[in-house]
């Protein structure tokens, strides 16, 4: 617990940025859901049965046969964290002149895809920018702008079409299946290969199979392996829906690429059977994978997220719906519509939230994704502060408290002050940036 006065200190000394609070001034960290949830009683027995083989590992063994169980893609790459398969992917794939498009790209993704030259472009369905729609499958990518995009640059010039499940970046809002056949076919008719990220796949499964058409009786692990059987490779993170607090893998089917990442995975993160994890952590990500499909787990988990979108949301406070399946995402442009975009209303709201109740939260918005490749900056689509629950941490009385905080910010909306950015880095700006309140 730390008192208002302490917690203005300390985020003045963190230069408005919440990335740059020490954790032990947070009360109910909601930055992000990535690595933060917490390990079931197997998967800290799975950590005893680590074996630290520097080649060929048996933890190795049980790791690729979990993957495989659910995305029997031929080869499987583990990796360190997802962006680093990201970074392996991108730097084989892409370069100078390429495109790649997605519905809409995470941060570390679009930075591996600009770190290499590239051009990463969103392409998300137009209900998925709007926070108000009630889309079921607001994460869809417009299949005609795709194929319009792939016919207008050449597909020699796009090496690789992502589809990121759940769309995190923006609003965290499920694909549904029938969108990824869509996909599917677009990628064949122009010869395109197509990668999941597919971070919050069990999550993704569970929408689809509460909200598509004739999909409600299926188990989650069998869309899944559908969802897998429409790609041609994916990058994952094992912090996310695996249930463990570090990992991530690269997994391919063609053989010639899968020998490129493996060259380029030796050089930077490890042998190809650890890949930068210790066999203990490989263990643990193993059994978070099948834990993560269980269907009583997901009902639990969506239903806790929703519990807390939409009490906001009877509250009067604009959130982006429906309510995702790992956060839920505080429209900021629309709580605050007299600060304008390019003084980061997400920023004022989620320092707001931090003086008011020690809640940490991110900004998703301009602070994010404003500044352009040319240098240029310009307001992202929406300005979002995404309230992210870590997965297995927190009780209902946490999150009533959190509730109980977003009102009283709420109602001090009027008084809040835009922000002005007096240091910055040339990528991922929003983790490192320092800020100054504008008066
Ligand atoms: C977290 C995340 C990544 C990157 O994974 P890290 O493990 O944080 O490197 C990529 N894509 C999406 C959609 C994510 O949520």
């Amino acid at each position: 617990m730390t008192t208002p006065e302490q917690r203005d200190a300390a985020i003045r000394e963190a230069g408005y940025n919440v990335f740059a609070l020490s954790a032990r001034d947070v009360l109910i960290d909601l930055l992000t859901d990535s690595g933060t949830g917490a390990m079931s009683r197997d998967q800290w027995a799975a950590i005893q049965h680590g074996d630290e083989s520097y080649a060929g590992s048996p933890s190795w063994f049980i790791f690729r046969d979990a993957v495989t169980e659910l995305f029997p893609f031929r080869h499987v790459i583990p990796t360190h964290q997802g962006r680093a398969a990201e970074r392996i992917l991108f730097s084989v794939v892409a370069g100078p002149g390429m495109v790649v498009p997605s519905n809409t790209h995470f941060d570390t993704t679009r930075a591996n895809i600009e770190f290499t030259g590239a051009e990463g472009v969103d392409l998300v369905i137009a209900e998925g920018r709007d926070p108000a729609n009630l889309h079921p499958f607001k994460g869809n990518l417009d299949t005609a702008a795709l194929d319009a995009l792939i016919t207008e640059r050449g597909h020699e010039h796009v090496p690789v079409v992502m589809v990121t499940i759940t769309n995190n970046s923006a609003g965290g809002q499920p694909v549904s299946l029938a969108n990824l056949h869509e996909v599917r076919a677009v990628c064949d008719k122009h010869k395109v290969p197509l990668f999941l990220d597919a971070c919050r796949f069990a999550e993704n499964a569970w929408f689809i199979r509460e909200r598509e058409e004739g999909q409600s009786g299926r188990e989650v692990a069998d869309i899944v392996r559908e969802m897998a059987s429409l790609a041609d490779g994916m990058t994952m993170s094992a912090k996310k829906d695996p249930l463990a607090n570090i990992g991530g893998w690269l997994a391919c089917n063609d053989d010639a690429l899968a020998e490129s990442f493996r060259n380029m995975l030796i050089l930077t993160e490890g042998f190809p059977t650890y890949g930068g994890l210790a066999g203990r952590d490989l263990e643990a990500i193993a059994q978070g994978i099948r834990e993560a499909v269980s269907h009583d787990y997901l009902r639990y988990r969506i239903q806790s997220t929703a519990y807390l979108g939409e009490a906001l949301h009877r509250s009067g406070i604009p959130v982006f719906l429906p309510i995702g399946g790992h956060a839920v995402y505080l429209d900021a442009r629309g709580l605050l519509p007299h600060i304008p975009p390019l003084e980061y209303p997400g920023q004022s709201l989620s320092v707001a939230l931090y003086k008011e109740g020690g809640i940490r939260g991110s900004e998703i918005g301009t602070v994010m994704f404003g500044r352009q490749s040319d240098g240029t900056e310009k307001p992202a689509p929406t300005d979002l502060v995404r309230l992210a629950i870590p997965r297995r941490t927190y009780t209902q009385s946490h999150i009533d408290y959190v509730i109980e905080i977003c009102q009283a910010v709420a109602e001090q909306a009027s008084d809040l002050r835009g922000y002005r950015i007096v240091e910055e880095a040339p990528q991922l700006r929003h983790f490192t940036a320092r800020f100054e309140p504008l008066t």
